[in-house]
């Protein structure tokens, strides 16, 4: 008989949506005349900017031709995404990439938890807590993390709170992490760093020899000036850092699934020996092994985003959901409650009232208010204590989702 792999078996009870979607369909089952207004998962729900689907139409038409038809594609992706990613979202920051640099996938959350595979299980890891779950959990799968405890935190990780007391900015860890994964802007907290803020972990990753899983899935969503949009406009961070970007929340992408990840030429990790590696190379070659490129479909739609027309319409999608934040941030303060985040992100990170558990909030709104939020402790042991909203929602459930929690908090 086959062995299993035992550390599948020390993850959390269940993925933290389904939980959540367990017990939303278990109240509305319960009260089926009650109207419930979800801002819990992460989900857009504006439709793809049309230059996308136009440009998906024409890719249609082109595979029902022999004379222009597409089968396998390059396992990194088409080099007319690639460059496209390049001149936009790096030339135009003064950042140089190659094209080899660009691994076009079918999203973040498929890289961010595949791209552990590169290092060697003994590494020490660090995550900023609370944050997306896809890294702590992905290293329990490989054996990275140790075992889990009551309070959800694994053995082998060092965890970085970034709560209210801190302004959510993570301290370096006091004993050296060699993989650190940071969000920015964070899922969930809303929040980010400043360009001295993430020069600390860029130098902190250089002088320790470590690694940076930089997730910068919400980089669309920042207005502010001096935020990073990626991490290497911080000096020397190509030598430290991968970053993972996606098209989910950029161009409503969540259900076409296309978004990359760049792998600078420098970036290296040590044997046992002391040689150093460069993971350019060895991400190419679990690539091509185990994964045969985003269909080209969805890189010519992907490609429309960086149109003139294309980039129109995302920026038009991302003021409608930071519109919504504004309105969650504002209202919310407004009825009295502490917010975060919701400025540089379409995320909202409220304190729970009265110290109020996170679960225990959660279920007070969803039978209070009928409304369906995230439990902060969802995201990790520091995520105690708050609750998240997201601004994805459609625009008439975000201001009657602030109606109600008016009138509930009288
Ligand atoms: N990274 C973060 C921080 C996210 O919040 C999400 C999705 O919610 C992802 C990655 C996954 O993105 P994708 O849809 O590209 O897999």
């Amino acid at each position: 008989m086959a062995s299993v792999n035992e550390y599948f078996l020390r993850l959390p009870g269940s993925y933290l949506f389904s939980d959540i979607a367990k017990r939303v369909s278990a109240y509305q089952a319960a009260n089926p005349e009650r109207k419930l207004i979800r801002l819990g998962i992460g989900d857009v729900t504006r439709p793809l900017p049309p230059a996308c689907i136009q440009a998906m139409h024409q890719a249609v038409e082109e595979l029902a031709s022999a004379d222009t038809f597409h089968g396998y594609g390059p396992e990194q992706g088409y080099s007319f995404l690639a460059e496209a990613i390049i001149r936009h979202d790096y030339a135009s920051r003064g950042i140089d990439l190659t094209p080899s640099e660009v691994f076009i996938s079918d999203g973040a959350k498929s890289d961010t938890g595949n791209i552990g595979e590169l290092l060697s299980q003994d590494c020490n890891m660090g995550v900023t807590d609370p944050v997306y779950p896809v890294y702590v959990d992905s290293n329990i799968m490989s054996g990275r993390a140790g075992t889990l405890d009551a309070e959800g935190r694994c053995s082998r990780i060092t965890y970085l709170p970034c709560t209210a007391a801190n302004g959510f900015i993570p301290q370096l860890p006091e004993h050296r992490v060699e993989l650190i994964y940071l969000c920015y802007p964070n899922n969930p907290t809303g929040t980010t760093l400043t360009h001295e803020q993430l020069k600390k972990w860029v130098d902190y990753a250089l002088e320790n020899d470590a690694l940076i899983i930089f997730d910068a899935a919400y980089e669309a969503y920042i207005q502010e000036n001096n935020v990073p949009h990626s991490i290497y406009e911080i000096e020397e961070a190509r030598k430290v850092a991968i970053e993972i970007r996606s098209f989910s929340k950029t161009a409503g992408f969540t259900g076409v699934r296309c978004g990359y990840t760049i792998v600078p030429r420098e970036v290296t990790a040590t044997t046992t020996d002391g040689r150093r590696i460069p993971l350019n190379p060895l991400w190419l070659r679990r690539q091509c092994t185990k994964f045969n490129g985003a269909s080209y479909i969805t890189q010519r739609g992907a490609a429309a985003i960086y149109t003139p027309e294309g980039q129109q319409q995302i920026r038009e999608t991302i003021r409608y959901y930071m519109e919504n934040a504004r309105i969650l941030r504002e209202n919310l303060q407004q009825a009295g409650l502490e917010v975060y985040g919701g400025v540089n992100a379409p995320y909202i990170w409220l304190k729970t009232p009265d110290n109020m558990d996170s679960w225990k909030f959660f279920e007070t709104l969803l039978q209070e208010v009928n409304l369906v939020s995230t439990p902060g402790v969802g995201f990790g042991p520091s995520g105690e204590g708050y609750l998240r909203l997201t601004a994805f929602g459609r625009r008439e459930d975000c201001t009657e989702a602030m109606r109600r929690i008016r009138d509930w908090m009288g």
